[in-house]
């Protein structure tokens, strides 16, 4: 076992703190590496309050992990020492079931393993990426094409294959309208994405604030959800709207914006239940469906791609002292659009 610094939550009301962590040995098919950089997705947010009721603490939060391979157990084929390599949002699955073995690992049917805040096969609780080191087999690692910084790597590895895997799933390209609703970390990638796969793309955001940034982000077009008028503009205007926003919505509202057989595709994760009217689904033959990160090997394809099109994220990189007011930030979404926390500090 090793030791390594972390930030962790210690409760749900207190603010995080530095402390250490172990990892465990290295095994013959783990790879361990040194984390550079380590993303602040929304979701870590929702966990450490316990806005899911599931948080174990202490919880050493973080699945947007980039860094560099430090050590490589006796039968890794996949990697060497030196290698840029990089850890999304789950870190293990049961490998047998029908989704792990059509690379859908996240659905597996025994539950995939998650990089903090669950339980690994070992018996022990995964620790997340606000760290300076971490050990993970090797099947659930992904690799980082040169052309990708590592601090821009990142956040591709949750915020960048959750819009990617729907966008791809829901076959978006040139015909297609997409709208992306919510502006923040997951919806920045979604505008990259759907632009850079060559769909017509428009933002539904709160207000006009970040206009300037979603069009020069790749939005056709910009709306402010705070005018009514939107709504009644935009009815019957988009085949697959990607919501991403972190709190309840008016559902009927947006299921109304979606043409005939339409899918609104749930991402965000709000603490409460939202109503969707029968009628907003019915009227249009509207689908209201969801979608959690994306697989192994599709997110290695989503990195590939973001390194062939010159996708990268929007960041600001932080050191690990200002995690707490970055939490603050996301929670006014006063984030452009991602922060990343700098883990220099925390290596040994
Ligand atoms: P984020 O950076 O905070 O972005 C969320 C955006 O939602 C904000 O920037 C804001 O955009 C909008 N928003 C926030 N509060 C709102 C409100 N009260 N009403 C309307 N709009 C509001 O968060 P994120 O990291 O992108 O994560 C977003 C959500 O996705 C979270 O719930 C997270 O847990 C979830 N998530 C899901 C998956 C998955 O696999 N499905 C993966 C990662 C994260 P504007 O300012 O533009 O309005
Ligand atoms: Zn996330
Ligand atoms: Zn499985």
């Amino acid at each position: 076992m090793s030791t390594v610094t972390a930030y962790a939550a210690p409760s749900a009301t207190e603010p995080l703190t530095r402390t250490t962590i172990a990892r465990r040995d290295v095994g013959p098919r783990d790879v361990a590496f040194d984390i550079h950089f380590c993303g602040i997705c929304h979701s870590d947010i929702h966990t450490v309050r316990d806005e899911w009721g599931r948080a174990r603490y202490p919880v050493v939060p973080g699945h947007e992990i980039a860094g560099v391979v430090t050590e490589v157990g006796a039968e890794v084929t996949k990697y060497r020492v030196g290698d840029r390599v990089g850890v999304g949002c789950f870190v293990d699955s049961c490998r047998e079931c029908a989704q792990c073995r059509a690379g859908d690992e996240q659905y597996c049917a025994k539950g995939m393993v998650g990089t903090y805040n669950a339980v690994g096969r070992d018996g022990e609780p995964t620790q997340g990426g606000y760290s300076g080191a971490i050990v993970v087999d090797e099947n659930y690692v992904l690799r980082i094409p040169d052309s990708l910084p590592l601090e821009a790597a990142a956040p591709l590895l949750c915020a960048g294959i959750t819009l990617y895997s729907p966008l791809r799933h829901w076959d978006a390209g040139p015909d297609t309208r997409v709208a992306v609703v919510g502006l923040g970390g997951l919806g920045h990638m979604g505008v990259k994405l759907a632009h850079a796969m060559g769909a017509h793309v428009t933002v539904l955001s709160q207000s006009l604030k970040k206009m300037e940034d979603g069009l020069r982000l790749g939005a056709d077009e910009y709306y402010a959800t705070s005018d009514p008028e939107t709504f009644s503009k935009l009815t019957g205007s988009f085949d697959l709207i990607l919501n991403t926003v972190s709190a309840n919505l008016d559902m009927g509202s947006y299921l109304g914006l979606l043409a005939l057989d339409g899918t609104l595709v749930e991402l965000g994760m709000p603490e409460n239940p939202m109503a969707v009217p029968a009628g907003a689904l019915v009227f249009g033959r509207r689908r209201l469906a969801g979608s959690l990160m994306g697989g192994i090997a599709e997110t290695q394809e989503m990195l590939d791609f973001c390194a062939e099109h010159g996708v990268q994220p929007e960041i600001e990189v932080i050191a690990p002292e200002y995690i707490n007011e970055a939490y603050e930030r996301v929670l006014a979404s006063d984030v452009r659009y991602r922060f990343v926390i700098d883990a220099a500090s925390l290596r040994s």
